[in-house]
């Protein structure tokens, strides 16, 4: 059971040379290796072993790095390429490039290489780095490894994996007939739909930084490209793209934080998010709603507490059937809106769907 905290550290200018040539030697060694790779299965189809000691010797820069950053890469590379031997469909590996990957490193405990403090994290190669840690994590962690991220903004973050987790948070197995499980249907407009009322903070801070942010990449878009102004306007953008993905994610733990807390179980669709992307138009909503990342938070919630996220088939009629009487309608249209039925129950179709996911869960879970 691991758990990712993320803080933002703040290094200073020597440090941020030795950060950015990390980054860089990641990225040279991984396109290294993987030209070497192909190359050797061009012409003998065999997967080439190769290791960043052989290209230490070639390339002696590559020693002025954390090794251990090297070697995850190395780790990476290997885990994308089985990938990609196992199911094709994911694509190749594919070069990095200097202006389209991400800017990041990971590095591993060994021996208490790495220190956390209050305010600061002792990082290989890097000494102490001054840190921000807004949160403290759990009791009875052991920290893993830690991934140093620089942001298009030009921020840096640390984010920190820890693994491990007492069985002092474990509930006790509750009476499934009478427990209290929240049924969540996936809607496309919002994010989720929940079987009873959560309060929770509104939308509006979204809706008046997505209006920020489409008047700033306007702006953009009448710059001259290459241009002082233009890497000026890009760098606001991005800090606006980053202000409204670091709100979400602040929002989407507080909400799974709170549902995790309050009730015995969840009840959700099995729906695979990473097809659902990938096959059907919506990708993108899905993707910046963030129903996938809130499901993966509160699920690792959940977990820590002993408590049971329960997957119904997607194949159960949850919009289709009437929560009140059990009926269930042969047809109804996407437009529909609010379900009515013969039996005079009127709601939410989402809501609707969303107690039938909750009551099929406490079938499942009672049998
Ligand atoms: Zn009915």
């Amino acid at each position: 059971m691991n758990i990712a905290y993320r803080f933002r550290i703040y290094p200073t200018e020597e440090q941020k040379i030795l950060l950015g040539k990390t980054f860089g030697c990641c990225r040279f060694l991984y396109n290294q290796m993987l030209n070497d790779k192909i190359r050797e299965y061009d012409k003998t189809k065999k997967m080439l072993k190769n290791t960043p000691a052989m290209y230490k010797r070639e390339y002696p820069f590559l020693k002025e790095v954390d090794s251990l950053a090297l070697a995850n890469v190395q780790l990476h590379l290997e885990k994308a390429y089985k990938n990609f031997f196992r199911d094709p469909k994911t694509g190749f590996p594919r070069f990095k490039s200097k202006h389209h990957s991400r800017n990041s490193y990971t590095t591993n405990v060994v021996n208490g290489n790495i220190l956390v403090e209050s305010k600061k994290i002792r990082l290989p190669k890097l000494k102490w780095i001054a840190m921000k840690k807004h949160r403290e994590p759990a009791e009875g962690l052991r920290l893993k490894s830690v991934t140093v991220s620089m942001e298009p903004s030009g921020k840096y973050f640390a984010s920190l994996l820890y693994e491990g987790y007492s069985c002092e948070n474990q509930a006790a197995e509750p009476d499934y007939s009478t427990a209290k499980i929240l049924g969540i249907d996936y809607a496309m407009q919002g994010m989720a739909v929940f079987s009873e009322k959560i309060e929770t903070e509104e939308a509006g801070f979204f809706r008046k930084n997505e209006k920020r942010l489409a008047r700033e990449q306007r702006k953009l878009s009448r710059c001259v490209r290459g241009s002082h102004n233009y890497e000026l306007q890009k760098k606001k953008v991005a800090r606006c793209h980053e202000k409204i993905r670091n709100k979400r994610r602040d929002h989407l733990h507080k909400l799974s934080r709170k549902i995790a807390d309050s009730y015995d179980a969840v009840a959700v669709e099995d729906i695979d998010m990473k097809a659902m992307g990938q096959c059907m138009h919506f990708g993108k909503s899905v993707q910046d709603n963030g129903y996938g990342l809130f499901r993966e938070m509160l699920d690792y919630k959940l977990a820590w507490q002993g408590k049971k996220m329960v997957k119904v088939d997607r194949f159960f009629p949850s919009s289709k059937k009437c929560c009140k009487c059990g009926r269930i309608k042969k047809e109804l249209k996407l437009s529909e809106r609010v379900y009515h039925c013969e039996c005079g129950n009127e709601m939410d179709r989402d809501r609707n769907a969303a107690i039938n996911i909750r009551e099929e869960a406490r079938r499942m879970l009672t049998a």
